[in-house]
């Protein structure tokens, strides 16, 4: 993702932030009286600008979505749309997901979905990687049980090493695509990375995983 400075973003998502949350460690096992009602929630772990979740949002009204993303010259894109297309089930934190447990309480969260998530192909980096071990630990804990974990990417390193990890960690693997747009899937919502690489000629590699309960 290439980041452009924008200084105008803190005051931006300080000014809304009834859908950019500024306090989410407030609403920790609180999330559905924010939302106002008992709606299952599923939460997108580096949700840049937001394409994905907004689609989904307007798609399934009986789900709410939050979207969690660490760079707020990115996030700003998603909030925008939320505002453009008044979409009242999708809420937006601006924070590194390694925080995931200080803001949602064990068990409050229905799904995670991972879409194009950074490959960091340097061993080095694996920590850094949205389907290492440490961040399984933080999905499986704000996770109900048995929940469930979908990952999309068009990076087959990346995919690989996922599904080594999901194996590693006990997940069963429910739905696998090595060439998503060939599937036969219906109603997929496409990310903005999707979009880019699918044009570009790239397969997309799409996998559901389930948590042990
Ligand atoms: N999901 C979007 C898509 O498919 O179009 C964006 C993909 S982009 C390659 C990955 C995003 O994940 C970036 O915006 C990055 O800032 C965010 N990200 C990476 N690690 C994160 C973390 N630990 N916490 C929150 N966001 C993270």
């Amino acid at each position: 993702m290439r980041l452009r400075h924008k200084p105008w973003a803190s005051d931006f998502l300080q000014e809304h932030n009834s859908i950019a949350i500024s306090n989410p460690f407030d609403y920790k096992g609180k999330w559905k009286e924010l939302f106002g009602n008992d709606h299952p929630i599923h939460i997108e772990v580096g949700t840049g600008k937001g394409q994905f979740l907004a689609g989904m949002a307007k798609a399934n009204p009986e789900v709410n979505y939050i979207g969690i993303e660490m760079y707020e010259s990115v996030i700003v894109s998603a909030v925008q749309k939320v505002i453009d297309e008044d979409i009242p089930n999708f809420k937006l934190i601006n924070i590194d997901a390694r925080e995931l447990t200080n803001f949602f309480a064990d068990g409050e969260i229905g799904r995670v979905y991972l879409n194009f998530s950074d490959p960091w192909p340097k061993t080095r980096h694996e920590k850094r990687r949205l389907t290492h071990k440490s961040f399984l630990d933080l999905y499986k804990q704000v996770l109900v049980d048995g929940g469930e974990l979908h990952f999309k990417t068009d990076n087959q390193g990346l995919f690989e090493y996922s599904l080594k990890s999901f194996s590693w960690y006990g997940l069963s693997l429910n739905w696998l695509s090595l060439d998503l747009h060939k599937s036969d899937i219906e109603g997929n919502i496409m990310t903005e990375y999707e979009e880019k690489f699918s044009s570009q000629g790239y397969r997309i590699y799409r996998v559901e995983a389930k948590f042990p309960s």
